[in-house]
């Protein structure tokens, strides 16, 4: 079976700085992947990669059977499937339900099927009942879980976490602990990156362990 994502001798240089160098990776359709590692050991630089945010200096990705050509056009398409929660997100300062509908204004869709969608992101992350709250004036983990909402709201394939449990309580991580294996069996694909020593175990996540800018 290929893979649903592989990166082949990727390399990405700040400057002069090598932050990143991958031989071979690949990742298998719905499942989870935890990257851990110290800070500055390019998890973030990898996520930004895979969520074709950020090009690399070098090498060359595959995502679904489809090389990645870094042009406009034909990464406007692949990111459609593709979305990158931040560590700490930019939220509008707009009510949690304008939040997380931009995506789906962004794509065209009309308000009246909106409205359910935004409710059953908003149900998935355990925030049911903010939709009229402004975003910005909730606490660390409300706004992480807003924007897992925005995420999730657009359905994507591939799901990039970028510490997403950093700012969370116990109860909103064991919720969360609780929604992953249930968006892959959805279909998607999750790659997160943690600094929690027991929560990639405990999601039965495969492991990639990082150092300066390399898989161990
Ligand atoms: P992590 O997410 O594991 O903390 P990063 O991917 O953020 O690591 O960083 C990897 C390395 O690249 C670090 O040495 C960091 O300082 C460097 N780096 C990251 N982003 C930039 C940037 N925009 N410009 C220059 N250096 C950067």
């Amino acid at each position: 079976m290929k893979p649903f994502l592989s990166l082949h001798s990727i390399e990405k240089r700040y400057n002069n700085h090598l932050a990143l160098q991958v031989d071979e990776l690949e990742f298998e359709p719905q499942h989870i992947y935890s990257l851990v590692g110290p800070n500055g050991c390019g998890k973030s630089t990898l996520l930004q990669i895979v969520a074709l945010l950020l090009k690399p200096t070098f090498g060359e990705m595959i995502f679904q059977g489809e090389k990645v050509i870094w042009k406009k056009k034909s990464l406007q398409r692949l990111r459609q499937h593709i979305t990158l929660v931040h560590q700490s997100p930019f939220l509008f300062s707009r009510s949690v339900r304008h939040n997380i509908a931009y995506g789906l204004k962004m794509r065209g869709m009309h308000s009246k099927k909106q409205h359910h969608l935004i409710h059953e992101a908003l149900d998935m992350v355990g925030l049911n009942g903010f939709g009229r709250r402004t975003a910005r004036e909730l606490s660390g983990g409300e706004q992480q879980r807003v924007a897992l909402a925005r995420a999730l709201v657009l359905r994507p394939k591939l799901l990039l976490l970028d510490e997403p449990i950093s700012n969370m309580d116990r109860a909103s991580i064991e919720a969360f602990d609780g929604l992953l294996p249930i968006l892959v069996d959805q279909g998607m694909t999750i790659i997160q990156a943690t600094h929690s020593p027991d929560q990639p175990e405990r999601l039965h996540s495969t492991i990639i362990r990082m150092e300066d800018g390399r898989l161990i």
